[in-house]
């Protein structure tokens, strides 16, 4: 580490983080920052995938964004991803068969990198980074940030001290525990956040055509659950570790490789949770640590045949007959409905049941059902600043803090934190 004392620490190097670094060095050229992560590239969605959408409010947490806070900074973050829009044709059509049994289908202006192409782009980002004087620290933890005189410490890997005037934290979804205790360390107010629970559905390219439309339809339901993250071309459903427990999730390689004619997608589910409960997380991590049990130590799924015959799935049957297609992600076949709580589920399958409608083949009894997929947030730092700044000299952005729910969405969260470090040090 070049010294042990920066302008600002920013901690994590995803699209929060990215984009409250590419800011500072556009307005503040001289000034001195340290970039950290525990990874060796920085992870989450930038990575694998990297879908962007570029209209509001997809990917924006939309308590703490309105329209035009969004699109006055949205042509900030294409300036520097360089998105290649992809194409929709026919959305009319869905729209209005969606309309008419009370679905809302958003049209986004979206890219994809795919997960073969996206450290291309990181490596493009994270080396202009560099040229701008910025110092990456990378398989580098965080363990602990306190107040200092004038600043923050930050201790890394349990032992180095560093010091800085001001500390960003971005550290993702991922994060999300490590927020919580620094906002406990620090007393910082905060407020229990929503979770998103779900499964991802896997099904045949023939069974969800509209992909060929429109690469990441976004479909938003009655009772709040609504359609994220498609993959489609080379796609494949992967697992997502957590300390003991493993979530689902999905992403595709690029066009430039050979299609395996198959979906994925996430069905998610928004709870808010009220008095008396005390917190959506703990509900999430006991959730999780559910259906690892009930999956042997791995998430579940169930071809929609079995599912809509009250019957569990099972190893000796699952690519039998119709149910003709091979797992991406290989788990555990058994039965979603010991694991997802009732009302969480008869929210999904109805979504599922109209969506069916509106793109029918999607309900084809080969579709597999995977579940958990759960996005967990920190509990949210109760912000009354417009910059996301939680003490004087401490700022919390992107998926985890809550600010976001997509790259674009935490890219901007980032430049609004950034906008707040530069109006603080006298240059706003
Ligand atoms: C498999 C997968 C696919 C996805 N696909 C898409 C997609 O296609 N499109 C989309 O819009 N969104 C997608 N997402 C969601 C997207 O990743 C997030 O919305 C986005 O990355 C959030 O950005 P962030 O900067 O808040 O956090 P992250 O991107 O998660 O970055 C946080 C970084 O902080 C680091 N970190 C955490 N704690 C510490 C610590 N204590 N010390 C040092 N470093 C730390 C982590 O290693 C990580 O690199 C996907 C997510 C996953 C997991």
């Amino acid at each position: 580490m070049a010294s042990d004392q920066y302008d600002v620490v920013i901690i994590g190097t995803g699209p929060a983080a990215l984009g409250a670094a590419f800011h500072l060095t556009d307005r503040l050229p001289a000034i001195s920052i340290l970039m950290i992560d525990k990874e060796a590239i920085c992870s989450g969605g930038l990575l694998n995938d990297c879908k962007q959408n570029y209209s509001f409010p997809i990917g924006f947490a939309e308590e703490y964004w309105t329209r035009e806070e969004a699109e006055r900074l949205l042509p900030l973050v294409e300036d520097k991803l360089q998105p290649v829009f992809k194409e929709r044709h026919n959305l009319e059509t869905y729209r209005r068969r969606a309309e008419r049994i009370g679905v809302t289908l958003y049209d986004i202006r979206q890219a994809h990198v795919g997960t073969d192409q996206s450290t291309f782009l990181i490596q493009r980002l994270m080396a202009e980074l560099a040229g701008r004087g910025v110092n990456i620290l990378l398989k580098r933890e965080v363990t602990d940030v306190r107040e200092a005189d004038h600043g923050a410490e930050l201790t890394i890997d349990g032992a180095e001290r560093i010091r800085a005037d001001t500390v960003i934290m971005a550290p993702g979804r991922k994060g999300f525990g490590f927020l919580q205790r620094v906002m406990e360390q620090l007393g910082i107010p905060y407020i229990d956040n929503i979770v998103d629970v779900g499964i991802r559905v896997e099904t045949r390219l023939a069974n969800y055509p509209i992909v060929r439309d429109y690469y990441d339809p976004k479909f938003y339901f009655p009772e709040r659950v609504r359609t994220f993250c498609t993959n489609s071309g080379h796609a494949r459903v992967v697992l997502e570790r957590y300390e003991d427990f493993s979530l689902v999730n999905g992403h595709a390689l690029s066009e430039r490789k050979s299609g395996n004619d198959l979906v994925n997608f996430a069905l998610l589910k928004t709870i808010g949770l009220k008095d008396p409960v005390r917190s959506g997380q703990q509900m999430a991590l006991f959730l999780g640590r559910l259906a690892h049990e009930i999956g042997g130590g791995r998430p579940l799924m169930q071809r929609v045949g079995d599912f809509r015959m009250g019957k569990r799935s099972s190893t000796e049957t699952f690519n039998d007959d119709l149910y003709s297609f091979r797992p991406t992600c290989p788990v555990t076949a058994g039965d979603l409905g010991l694991a997802v709580p009732a009302k969480i589920m008869r929210h999904i399958w109805a979504a599922l049941k109209k969506l069916d409608t509106i793109v029918p083949g999607v309900l084809h009894p080969s579709t597999i059902m995977y579940y958990p997929e759960i996005k967990m947030y920190a509990n949210k730092p109760s912000f009354v600043d417009p910059h996301f700044r939680v003490s004087p000299h401490l700022y919390m952005v992107g998926d985890g803090a809550g600010t976001s729910r997509g790259i674009t969405g935490a890219w901007a969260s980032g430049i609004r934190a950034a906008e707040g470090v530069v109006k603080a040090r006298g240059q706003g």
